[in-house]
């Protein structure tokens, strides 16, 4: 009697290990294909520009009209977007390495791209995390129905000294609330030693900052309906999933963020996304 109580005892607890073994290996297939692996790799996301508005600016000794708005970039990834710069001897740019933790902690470096001193913010900034584009609505329907090949935004963001948006790269507010996503601020600091998104949280560029503008030349922009464009790493210079490649975190469907909008005089009207 004793040593069937033993053995059926022995079985239950060994049922109990298998279950709990098939619930583990469960859960970490359910985990693994959104992690990529072990790495917990940042995911970018752009919110919808906001506070769009007309302004008139000098430029080059001329008064230019220019569109200015808010953008947020948020981090809804696994693990942060960290970017560390490594000093060299020219003090303008900094070489940058973007990394990547695992679930140990374990951290590997990759190189992304560089920091470049930006004078009227008075702070760094790491190069191309951001494009802005103005398209009329006719060209951007245009270009959406070839399939992304004909067509060209009118128009391009300047906040930058080669052909992307360069920011300062910092938590300005939560987001989301999400697995990893600190409660207070991880990253606020705009030198070349290291800047950052924490999981969950945003950085904003508000309407208001130098050069958060599109500029539109000495003429106003006519009246009729626009797109906005922003896209998050146009370039692909940052890991959100080891490959770069993967369709559900990296490229500009998932980085991009549109909105429409009409313009009657100085008045700016966004309009519902269809
Ligand atoms: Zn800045």
């Amino acid at each position: 009697m004793l040593a069937i109580w033993q053995l059926s005892g022995w079985r239950a607890s060994r049922r109990t290990l298998l279950v709990g073994l098939v619930a583990a290996l469960l859960l970490l297939g359910e985990s693994a294909p959104a992690r990529g692996g072990s790495q917990l790799y940042p995911d970018l996301r752009t919110l919808p520009p906001s506070d769009l508005h007309f302004a008139e600016e000098l430029i080059d000794g001329a008064t230019h009209h220019v569109l200015r708005f808010a953008v947020t970039i948020w981090n809804a990834g696994q693990g942060p977007l960290e970017l560390r710069g490594v000093s060299s001897s020219d003090t303008a740019t900094t070489l940058v390495l973007q990394r990547v933790y695992d679930e140990t902690s374990e951290v590997a470096e990759l190189p992304v791209g560089g920091f470049v001193y930006h004078e009227a913010h008075n702070h760094w900034h790491f190069e191309q995390f951001a494009e802005y584009q103005l398209w009329t609505r006719g060209e951007f329907d245009r270009w959406v129905l070839s399939g992304r090949t004909e067509g060209e935004p009118g128009w391009r963001g300047s906040k930058t000294t080669g052909q992307g948006e360069s920011f300062c790269i910092r938590d300005s507010r939560r987001i989301a609330s999400l697995p990893n996503s600190p409660r207070t601020r991880g990253y606020n600091d705009c030198g070349h030693d290291l800047q950052g998104v924490s999981v969950g949280w945003g950085d904003t560029y508000a309407s208001y900052l130098p050069e958060q503008w599109i500029d539109l030349g000495e003429a106003p922009l006519p009246n009729g309906d626009y797109a906005l464009r922003v896209i998050a790493d146009p370039a692909e210079r940052l890991y959100e999933s080891a490959s770069k490649e993967d369709p559900s975190r990296d490229g500009p469907l998932v980085n991009e963020a549109v909105v429409f909008f009409n313009v009657r005089g100085d008045r700016v009207r966004v309009r519902p996304s269809p």
